[in-house]
């Protein structure tokens, strides 16, 4: 019999899931999954530590499936999985604590309702992240949970950092520079010592590149400044999102195409990034399987804006000592990394081709003045640890 921890991230179509079971000091994936295509073609798969299926469930395309219905049979799922273990705790990813959560914390109504009060700051995900937690906290009332929040690791970034240059009242009131994929972040600071010490006491640039993408300085393994802003559509171009975008593209089109809020907001979020670019696709497996002249461009711009932002995020470190890349793009993409490590060769990075091909860790040169690394992400063991750390010496002993 083990403690076992849950975490769960729940988007607008999809909830994913991971099951820890505490081994001694360790946390040992037992089986992770998820339920997609919430309110359209629902389909649930879960997964072995192995990669085997253990479970697996389709329902009918046009299945009105919700977020409280895919919840009940996670749980069920769950339920038979646990047989002997115990569950002491649930983790989850909130992607917006503010200034006011600094840290993981314990969920319980008060907490609910400060959190909601954040909706506003991030309404395509606050609110499905949330709802897992008002639906456990209702039927088991007993059962700790832990949000974990994107946010809080770069509450080390320095007052000027998180500025930006409007009024003192807007900043008073919450408008600045908040940056996410902070568990991301977390993750790759807490594992680089293990690969790289004077990486990980020096200057690195990590560059989260997956559907989502941004970019953090991070001194000494503390974040001092990132590629997101007040929301996580600053940036880098993603998968469907724009990154950074000239605030006076907004009032135009708005004052001379009439789009309303909800009209840029579906712009932004949805219908740019790789797939605006491209007119093809938000998946870079798929662009660069393409020979579609636009596929190029939208890898071109891609490329570029993250040269740009490295040359920010080493002038802001004030030097470079280490890349890291991590996520779906960072971790799987040769070409991608080569390109970028090419345009950085200003910085005295030198990349190891072989090296680079095999996936790495290490993908820069013997004399690369800048060392590279490849290191997969584990956002869901980080919310793990956490959970396990707040929940405390009282629930998960291991
Ligand atoms: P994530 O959000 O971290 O799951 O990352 C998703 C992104 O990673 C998508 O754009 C995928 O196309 C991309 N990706 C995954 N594997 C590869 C690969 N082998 N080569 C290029 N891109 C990849």
């Amino acid at each position: 019999m083990a403690d076992a921890i849950v975490v769960l991230n729940a988007g607008s179509s999809s909830i994913k899931f991971s099951l820890f079971l505490a081994r001694g000091a360790e946390l040992a994936l037992d089986v992770r999954g998820q339920i997609e295509g919430l309110y359209t073609a629902p389909r649930f798969v879960a997964k072995g530590r192995d990669g085997a299926q253990r479970s697996e469930k389709s329902w009918p395309p046009g299945t009105k499936l919700g977020h409280d219905a895919a919840l009940r049979h996670l749980l069920d799922f769950l339920q038979t999985e646990l047989a002997d273990d115990r569950l002491v705790g649930v983790g989850h990813r909130v992607v917006h604590g503010a200034l006011d959560f600094r840290e993981p914390v314990r969920m319980d109504a008060a907490a609910i309702a400060q959190l909601e009060k954040l909706v506003p700051l991030a309404p395509l995900h606050q609110p499905h992240n949330l709802a897992p937690i008002r639906a456990l906290l209702a039927a088991a009332p007993e059962l700790p949970q832990v949000a974990c929040f994107d946010t809080s690791f770069h509450r080390t970034n320095p007052e000027i950092a998180q500025r930006f240059a409007l009024p003192a009242e807007l900043h008073e009131a919450g408008v600045r520079r908040y940056g996410f994929h902070g568990l991301s972040y977390e993750y790759i600071a807490s594992v680089l010592p293990q690969y790289d010490a004077e990486a990980a006491s020096g200057r690195t640039v990590a560059l989260h590149l997956g559907n989502g993408a941004s970019m953090c300085a991070l001194a000494g393994g503390r974040s001092v400044a990132s590629t997101m802003g007040f929301t996580a559509v600053d940036g880098l171009p993603m998968g469907t999102r724009t990154g950074a975008l000239d605030p006076g593209v907004i009032l135009y089109l708005m004052d001379e195409r009439g789009m309303d809020a909800r009209a840029v907001e579906r712009l932004i979020y949805n219908e740019s990034g790789l797939l605006g670019v491209s007119g093809i696709s938000s998946d870079m497996r798929t662009l660069l399987g393409s020979d579609d002249p636009r596929a190029q461009l939208a890898i071109d711009l891609y490329c570029y804006r993250i040269r740009r932002e490295l040359g920010s995020l080493a002038a802001a470190l004030g030097g470079l000592d280490a890349i890291v890349f991590t996520a779906g793009i960072g971790e799987n993409s040769p070409a991608i990394r080569a390109r970028v490590c090419r345009d950085a060769a200003w910085l005295g990075v030198e990349l190891d081709a072989a090296a680079n091909a095999q996936g790495g860790p290490r993908i820069s040169a013997a004399g690369s003045r800048v060392a590279v690394w490849s290191i997969p992400t584990n956002e869901e063991l980080m919310i793990a640890r956490h959970t396990r750390r707040v929940i405390g010496k009282a629930g998960a002993r291991g």
